[in-house]
């Protein structure tokens, strides 16, 4: 190999993962005139559950799509690179959103990069410590409502058909063709699509989104299947399942504590089209999940992300002997330390003397 130090070191000689948006292109609505926005989101690890396999048995084969790793730390900035940079195109000054917590945190990254003011619309109270903290250091300006979420939604949709900001919550458009190239690195990972793709779902954008991936793939040809898109609601805020709104919709899962979701039309669609289900699982369930993901497989989630591995184990007596299964894990663990701290089953030692013979003692030696 020759190498050509003649050559200049700019922009387009970098050689690493360059963001979604480049590495994507050829399917995104940008043409060179957008100004890209990028945090060099996506490309994260699709790592195989061998512990939760192997509680399914019959040569199941599970997957662990990790996007708790994107830059702040949630799949929310694969949607909020394309929306920023395409508000930024448009030559917005400033963009609103209603927020669980990881929208807010994704919206204010990336609309203070492209130096746009970001306003987030919280329910005060439910949203985890990790992505307040995201939320303010990033430079959002945080409004605290007491109402819940829904209401929050409900407040920017109108608010910014009234004022001079751009809305970033998952019914704009832009949101979901970026959150569908999670779907395209699947693709390429497996060498195909799996049989059963398992998420968790509040607003049921993100599951819109990963079908949108699916089809557009096998329809270029470079997938030839399209799995069973499995949707899991934490049984508190299961108005999908249910069939009607969740007027006071509860779960510790705070990210899907959703009653009433923005996509709830094209999410039965979703299910229809790829002959997937619905399914509740409990807060116990959710946690069980939580922790085996933590203790056995090491990989730290928070409480939502859960819900997918909590939905799997309890139909995986459906699950097809040899079928491939991939869980998305949405959002990171470390989101949500109060969650983990309040429910590890951990051992735990305080106020141990600073000796060798106690601390042996308490190994146990
Ligand atoms: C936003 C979010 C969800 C829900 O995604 P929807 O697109 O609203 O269904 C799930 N988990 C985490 C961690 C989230 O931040």
């Amino acid at each position: 190999m020759t190498l050509s130090p003649s050559k200049p070191a700019t922009a387009s000689a970098f050689h690493g993962w360059p963001g979604l948006i480049e590495r994507y292109r050829a399917y995104l609505p940008v043409s060179a005139q957008t100004p890209v926005v990028t945090l060099h989101e996506g490309n994260t690890p699709l790592i195989p559950a061998p512990a939760i396999a192997a509680r399914i048995g019959r040569g199941v084969r599970v997957w662990l799509k990790y996007d708790g790793l994107n830059p702040t730390g949630s799949f929310k900035d694969r949607g909020m690179t394309l929306a920023i940079s395409k508000a930024k195109e448009a030559g917005a000054a400033a963009v609103i959103c209603a927020s669980t917590g990881n929208t807010s945190a994704a919206a204010a990254a990336y609309a203070r990069r492209a130096g746009l003011r970001a306003f987030v619309l919280i329910p005060e109270g439910y949203v985890a410590l990790g992505k307040l903290a995201q939320a303010l250091l990033y430079g959002a300006e945080v409004i605290a409502i007491r109402g819940s979420f829904d209401r929050a939604l409900a407040m920017v949709r109108e608010l910014a058909t009234q004022y001079p900001v751009t809305l970033v919550n998952s019914v704009n458009p832009y949101r979901l063709e970026g959150q569908k190239t999670a779907a395209f690195e699947i693709v390429e990972a497996l060498g195909d699509a799996p049989d059963w793709l398992c998420i968790p779902v509040g607003n049921a954008g993100n599951i819109t989104a990963y079908w949108m991936g699916f089809n557009q793939y096998h329809s270029e040809g470079l997938a030839a299947r399209l799995p069973r898109m499995m949707g899991f609601e934490a049984a508190g805020s299961a108005p999908i399942v249910l069939g009607k709104i969740v007027e006071h919709p509860e779960t510790l899962a705070t990210a899907i504590r959703i009653g009433n979701p923005a996509n709830w039309q094209r999410a039965l669609a979703v299910q229809e089209a790829s002959g997937g289900a619905f399914g509740a699982v409990s807060d116990e369930e959710i946690l069980d999940a939580y922790r085996l993901l933590a203790a056995e497989e090491g990989i730290f989630c928070e409480p939502a992300s859960a819900a997918s591995v909590a939905g799997l184990l309890k139909v995986k007596d459906q699950v097809p002997a040899e079928a491939r299964v991939v869980c998305v894990l949405t959002g990171n663990g470390l989101k949500d330390p109060d969650s983990a701290i309040k429910h590890a089953e951990a051992h735990f030692y305080q106020g141990v003397e600073p000796s060798l013979a106690a601390v042996a003692q308490v190994m146990g030696f």
